[in-house]
């Protein structure tokens, strides 16, 4: 078992298969719900218009879309 920092918020957290802890997967979770409705409606928007769109923000959009 080994320990390590959640890539988000810095909290630490023992690793699993993601390096996040469980506050902020839910919250990529929620984004990425959020960020594949907005897709699913609008499949042409840029990383930039899902930001507007949705709120989540710029970096964590490019994360998502880069992690799927
Ligand atoms: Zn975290």
């Amino acid at each position: 078992m080994s320990l390590l920092n959640c890539n988000r918020c810095g909290k630490l957290i023992i690793q699993k298969k993601q390096p996040y802890c469980d506050s902020c997967l839910r919250y990529y979770d929620h984004s990425y719900r959020q960020i594949r409705d907005c897709l699913h409606t609008r499949p042409h928007l840029t990383a930039y218009d899902v930001h507007r769109e949705t709120g989540v923000p710029l970096s964590v959009v490019l994360e998502l879309i880069r992690s799927s």
